[in-house]
C-alpha cells in the first residue's frame, strides 16, 4: 500500500480517487486543509502527496515535506506554477501530474462563460424567477462574424478555437509555438500578440502561467485592446492585473470579463465562505459588477475531466511500487 496523503480535498475528489482502478492499493489519507510549509507535518508516514491548483508547494513546504519521507508529488491538474520545480529537484522529489484530462471540459465552460454573460442568462435568470418577465438591459450581441483571439493554442485553445468557428467567428490565434497546419485546417489565422489584441471582440486566455506570461493583461496591453471587447480567462488568475482589469471595467473600455480564476484565489475559490466577510476589495468589486460573470475555477469539472484525473493520478502514485519514476 502507497501511503498517499491528498490535500485540499473535496467530495468529488474522495469519489473518483477511491474508485479509480488500482486505487485500493493506495491508502489515501484524505485532508480537506490546504498543502503549505505550515500543514506538510500532515504527510508525515505517507511516501507520496497529491495536490491541486490552491496548494502552495514552495521551497519551504517541500523542505519540510522531504525528512517525512515523502518522495512525490503527485498533482491532479495540468498546471504547475505552485510547485518549486528547482527546489524539487534539489531535494530529489519527484513531480507528476496530469498534463490533459479532458480539454473539451475546460473549452466549454468557457464558451458557456462567454454565453452567459454577453446574453445576460445569468440575470435573466434571476428576474424570471422573481416573476419580472421584462427585457430591458438584457441586449447581448450576436457571436456570429466577430472576432474571437485566442491566446495560447494547445490542448484547451485549439478545442476552444473549434468552438468558436462553429458559430461563425472570425478566430485569430497568438502562441510563440504555433500548430500552422491545425490552423490551416480550421481556417484559424495566426497574429502577433498585438495585433490580436488590437483586432479582437473577444479575448481568450489559454495559456500558462510562467514569469514570463504574468499579468499578461496590464494596463498598457489592456489599453491595446478594442472598446467594448470582453475578456475571458480560465487558465490562471495571475494572467491578469486585477487593478488594471477593474480601472477598464470602470471607464468603459472594457464590456464584459468572465473569469473561472482570479489573482488572488488561494484560500477563496473552492471553499464555502457563505456568511462570512469577503476580505478581498478587488474581488468585491468584481462581484459587484455587472459585467463581471466569475466561476470559482470549476471549468476542469466534469464526470470526464475528473475519472481521467483520478486515472492518471493513481497512475501516477503507483509508479512508485516499481521504484520509478
Ligand atoms: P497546453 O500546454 O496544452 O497549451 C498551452 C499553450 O500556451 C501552448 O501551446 C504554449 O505554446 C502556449 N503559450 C506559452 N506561452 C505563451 C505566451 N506567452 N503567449 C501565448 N501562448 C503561450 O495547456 P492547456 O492544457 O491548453 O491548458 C492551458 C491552461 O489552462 C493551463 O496552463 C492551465 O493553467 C489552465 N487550466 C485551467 C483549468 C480550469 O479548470 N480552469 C483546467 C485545466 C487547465
Amino acid at each position: 500500500m502507497i501511503e498517499t496523503a491528498v490535500f485540499d480535498t473535496k467530495s468529488y475528489d474522495r469519489e473518483y480517487l477511491s474508485r479509480a482502478a488500482g486505487a485500493e492499493r493506495i491508502a489515501w489519507r484524505f485532508q480537506e486543509f490546504r498543502l503549505s510549509a505550515e500543514t506538510a507535518y500532515a504527510a508525515t508516514g505517507a511516501r507520496a502527496v497529491c495536490l491541486f491548483v490552491n496548494d502552495r508547494a514552495d521551497r519551504a513546504c517541500l523542505e519540510a515535506l522531504a525528512p517525512l519521507g515523502v518522495r512525490l508529488l503527485a498533482l491532479r491538474c495540468a498546471g504547475y506554477n505552485n510547485v518549486d520545480l528547482t527546489a524539487a529537484r534539489l531535494l530529489g522529489l519527484a513531480i507528476v501530474r496530469v498534463p490533459a484530462y479532458s480539454p473539451h471540459a475546460v473549452a466549454e465552460h468557457t464558451v458557456g462563460l462567454l454565453l452567459t454573460l454577453n446574453r445576460k442568462i445569468h440575470r435573466a435568470y434571476n428576474r424570471v424567477r422573481e416573476m419580472n418577465f421584462s427585457l430591458g438591459g438584457l441586449v447581448g450581441f450576436d457571436l456570429h462574424g466577430k472576432t474571437v483571439g485566442i491566446i495560447g493554442t494547445g490542448n484547451i485553445g485549439r478545442i476552444a478555437a473549434q468552438i468558436f468557428c462553429g458559430f461563425g467567428c472570425e478566430v485569430i490565434a497568438y502562441d510563440p509555438f504555433p500548430a500552422p497546419e491545425w490552423a490551416a485546417v480550421h481556417n484559424v489565422r495566426y497574429v502577433d500578440f498585438h495585433t490580436l489584441l488590437a483586432a479582437s471582440d473577444v479575448v481568450s486566455l489559454h495559456l500558462p502561467l510562467l514569469p514570463a506570461t504574468f499579468h499578461l493583461l496590464n494596463e498598457e496591453t489592456i489599453s491595446r485592446t478594442k472598446r467594448g471587447v470582453f475578456i475571458i480567462n480560465t487558465s490562471r488568475g495571475k494572467l491578469i492585473e486585477t487593478g488594471a482589469l477593474i480601472a477598464a471595467l470602470k471607464s468603459g473600455h472594457i464590456g464584459g470579463v468572465a473569469l473561472d480564476v482570479y489573482e488572488e484565489q488561494e484560500g477563496i475559490f473552492l471553499e464555502d465562505l457563505s456568511g462570512q466577510v469577503l476580505h478581498d476589495d478587488e474581488l468585491s468589486l468584481l462581484l459587484n459588477d455587472p459585467n463581471v460573470l466569475i466561476t470559482a475555477h470549476q471549468a476542469f469539472l466534469t464526470h470526464e475531466a475528473l475519472s481521467e484525473i483520478a486515472r492518471v493520478t493513481t497512475e501516477n502514485i503507483l509508479k512508485l511500487e516499481k521504484g520509478e519514476p
